[in-house]
């Protein structure tokens, strides 16, 4: 056998929240007969036609380290192509992911920018039949953070430009208007219920609303509208035909759960419903618009159901035992939960609540009405003296934040004080 000798170094992107995880290729000469029982070997010319085979087989598959190594010998890549100089990935090939530095919410920092731009050029016309040269997926990148990567992305595209966006956070628009300044000529698509919240930039961009099954093509690569309800009521995912490649906004995140907008039109049992038609679907992979793709979304897709029933029985034993406060109800759901986290989970818990109610599964005695009015300013209030309470069991046993003692004691005050003007005033 040869010596192994050094490749390539790759460089991943920082999708966050973990660490990027850097690889070094090493090469050798292998004897395939003698190592035969390890695995299904081929070699980087069939690895790459399977990959390029598309199609939605789940049961095998070429993974991003071996498309990095091997794409420049077989195609120079879209970041080649529209020579981008920035960290991104490209994977499957065609599909490119920037993660830009966004206002979205913690444990995440960045969202994915996904671009896709055509090799051949298209009529002059063709923005109107939805065929163009490039798309872009949420631009929702700080203006501060990121705008001068944002400009140089756009620039760097086809003028013939279409901007889908997933659903209308400022995580996923606020580079919008970025946008407009280097090509005021692109074309937005989004469900009708997302453009219309766009804001004051809506006046300025093109706007095309979109339906389900709708086809968008850039060059002759077919990318497909899929209605996906549940994180809002406007949301859509966008499926990349040649790859199977599902882009699915906030309905599934590279870590932890997505939290649903009730404010936004969030739905759990629409959620539930989206997270099933993805599931027939069956993509090859997922990109998500916070943190990193997944390569086993069945897997994934079947987790998230069974993650969200689990926290519905827990509501529910919750209830069925007293809770009648969204205090007491997240209280109890969530004890496996960090308190800290408890205010972010009460929209979730609220769109549990009225799943339930819409199953007829909540009991007789439980009023919706004092529940939906115990999920404001009394929440955040409990939440708040339920830590300063921790904050003062947890000193005596570790003699460590003394100084913390006379802070737990105001915010306590002012919480009952508070709690005495306004909850027992409603
Ligand atoms: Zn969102």
């Amino acid at each position: 056998m040869q010596p192994w000798v050094y490749w390539k170094f790759l460089e991943q992107p920082d999708f966050g929240p973990g660490p990027s995880v850097h690889t070094i290729l090493f090469m050798t000469d292998l004897n395939v007969e003698s190592v035969s029982t390890l695995g299904k070997w081929f070699n980087s010319e069939d690895a790459w036609k399977t990959l390029m085979a598309g199609g939605n087989q789940t049961d095998f598959r070429v993974g991003p380290l071996a498309t990095y190594a091997f794409s420049p010998h077989f195609s120079p890549g879209l970041q080649h192509r529209l020579k981008l100089d920035v960290k991104a990935q490209e994977y499957p090939p065609g599909v490119l992911l920037l993660p830009l530095t966004s206002s979205t919410l913690k444990p995440f920092s960045k969202t994915n920018l996904v671009v896709f731009s055509s090799k051949v050029p298209v009529e002059q016309d063709a923005l109107s039949r939805l065929q163009g040269e490039a798309l872009i997926v949420d631009p929702g990148c700080h203006p501060s953070e990121a705008q001068e990567l944002l400009s140089k992305i756009v620039k760097s595209l086809p003028k013939k430009l279409f901007v889908f966006l997933t659903h209308h956070h400022l995580d996923h628009t606020e580079g919008l208007p970025t946008v407009y300044k280097e090509n005021p000529e692109a074309l937005v698509l989004a469900h009708e219920l997302t453009i219309r919240r766009l804001g004051k930039v809506q006046g300025k961009l093109k706007c095309l609303p979109v339906v389900d099954g709708a086809s968008v093509l850039i060059g002759n690569e077919e990318l497909r509208v899929i209605a996906a309800p549940g994180h809002t009521d406007g949301h859509m995912a966008l499926l990349h035909v040649p790859s199977h490649t599902l882009i699915v906004g906030d309905h599934c995140v590279g870590q932890g759960s997505s939290r649903l907008d009730a404010a936004g039109g969030g739905n759990m049992q629409d959620y539930l419903s989206t997270t099933r038609n993805f599931i027939g679907l069956a993509p090859r992979v997922i990109v998500p618009m916070h943190g990193q793709i997944n390569l086993w979304p069945l897997q994934m897709l079947r987790g998230y159901i069974r993650y969200r029933e689990a926290r519905e029985a827990k509501i529910l034993s919750s209830i069925n035992q007293g809770a009648r406060t969204a205090f007491q109800v997240v209280s109890q759901a969530y004890s496996d939960t960090p308190p800290a986290l408890w205010i972010a989970a009460l929209s979730n818990a609220k769109l549990h609540v009225d799943h339930l109610n819409q199953l007829q599964q909540l009991p007789l005695d439980f009023s919706k009405a004092l529940f939906q009015k115990s999920c404001g300013v009394g929440f955040f209030l409990r939440c708040l003296s339920y830590s300063s309470f921790r904050m003062l069991k947890a000193v005596p046993q570790s003699h460590h934040g003394v100084w913390k003692v006379p802070i737990a004691i105001a915010v306590l005050g002012c919480v009952v004080f508070v709690d005495k003007m306004i909850c027992h005033k409603s």
